[in-house]
């Protein structure tokens, strides 16, 4: 495995991290084999954003006295509320789901604490100008937290939160499908270092390139998380590019990023924690990118479900990532879904037909998904 700085933090990270977000819902002994195969490829970095509680129990009991071996990525705003994920800025909360976060970890101190998933304007005014940043640097003053994150998918948003000068580390979703502009960048300028200068910039999104040289100018690490855009690269059929990508081209292509430290891979069982690390092991062949990003159409990530379950709450407690997941499964197979997916969408608590079209969530979600829209297709295949 190797490692590389984070930042300026002083902190040495695996190059391949662990996103911990797909181990929820595990019998301890499965979080802990998955967390035993990540330490013994070496992974030394963990990111726990989960608000759900038991799952950072298995996780701290998992770590056990190996926890000073990590790096422990904690999140200030990640609520559990009426047995489901929230965003919270209500600084009370912050600070009772934070301390939750400690005690269930098993430990005194986060190694990096992030700002929970900022992504608009208004909702960076309310947390750099309020209690909740308050609470963040008074944690790393006493040493609770050790660095400072914020985690966000916009590209504006986040920079403007760098450039405050208060960050030390950054979450950031990157993929070649969320950063490539369509079509009209030749192969070489996507991927020479001038293109990520501005004013010139083309090829990557010139707000996504900015946003990588302003970390790096500054210092600030970057940690990734949706390397994968949550599988969708991985498929010929759902991938923009017309092709599928592998698993070590994407991971390769967010670690050839401007100030990207650690990819952060979701990984649900021991074998999945062996694809990733692979990446390791994987030739200079293997890895490159550039054969099918160089032949990319026009596309766009606008409006296809990532299954982060960022648009949570919902009133009906429907766990929308999880219905994503599924009708997107069936809608592989032409809206047939395969017996494994029908049944694990059977046991789900709530359905798509629980749905009472509030639209809270579209209003939530990051990447324009027609949640609802998408609710009626999942009843209609699933019957429920
Ligand atoms: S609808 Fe949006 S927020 Fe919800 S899981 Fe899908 S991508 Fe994430
Ligand atoms: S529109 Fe449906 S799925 Fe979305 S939050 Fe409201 S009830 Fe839940």
């Amino acid at each position: 495995m190797f490692y590389r700085e984070l930042g300026n933090t002083g902190l040495r990270v695996s190059e391949i991290g662990l996103g911990a977000e797909h181990l929820e819902g595990l019998p301890s002994a499965e979080v802990s084999a998955v967390i035993c195969r990540a330490l013994e490829a070496g992974i030394n970095i963990i990111d726990v954003f989960m608000s759900e509680p038991q799952v950072r129990s298995h996780i701290g009991a998992a770590l056990g006295s190996r926890r000073r071996c990590v790096v422990l990525q904690g999140h200030i705003g990640a609520a559990w509320l009426n047995g489901q994920y929230t965003r919270t800025r209500d600084p009370a909360l912050c600070r009772t789901f934070f301390e939750d976060w400690l005690t269930r970890l098993n430990t005194d101190y986060a190694d990096i604490g992030m700002l929970h998933y900022i992504d608009s304007e208004d909702d960076f005014d309310r947390v750099f100008h309020g209690e909740v940043l308050r609470y963040a640097l008074h944690l790393k003053q006493n040493g609770t937290i050790r660095a400072l994150g914020m985690s966000s998918h916009n590209p504006a948003v986040a920079r403007k939160a760098v450039e405050t000068g208060v960050l030390d580390v950054l979450l950031f979703s990157i993929n070649p499908a969320y950063d490539l502009m369509p079509a009209d960048a030749a192969l070489d300028a996507l991927f020479a270092p001038e293109s990520y200068q501005a004013p010139g910039l083309h090829g990557i999104d010139p707000a996504r390139a900015l946003l990588y040289q302003t970390c790096l100018s500054r210092g600030v690490g970057i940690t990734v998380m949706k390397p994968l855009a949550a599988g969708t690269l991985l498929s010929a059929q759902t991938s923009p590019f017309g092709r599928a990508l592998t698993p070590a081209q994407c991971i390769h292509y967010a670690l050839t990023r401007p100030a990207v430290a650690s990819v952060l891979v979701g990984c649900r069982t021991p074998q999945e924690v062996d694809a990733a690390a692979a990446y390791e092991s994987a030739s200079d062949t293997q890895r490159d990118y550039s054969s099918v990003l160089g032949s990319a159409p026009l596309f766009s990530m606008q409006g296809r479900c990532m299954y982060c379950n960022h648009c949570l709450p919902c009133p009906a407690h429907i766990d929308i990532a999880a219905v994503g997941k599924y009708l997107d499964m069936a809608l592989l197979h032409d809206g047939q879904a395969p017996a494994s997916a029908a049944e694990h969408y059977r046991l789900l608590p709530s359905h798509a037909s629980d749905c009472i079209e509030c639209r809270s969530c579209e209003r939530n979600c990051p990447f324009g998904v027609k949640v609802v829209e998408r609710m009626h297709k999942a009843r209609e295949i699933f019957g429920m």
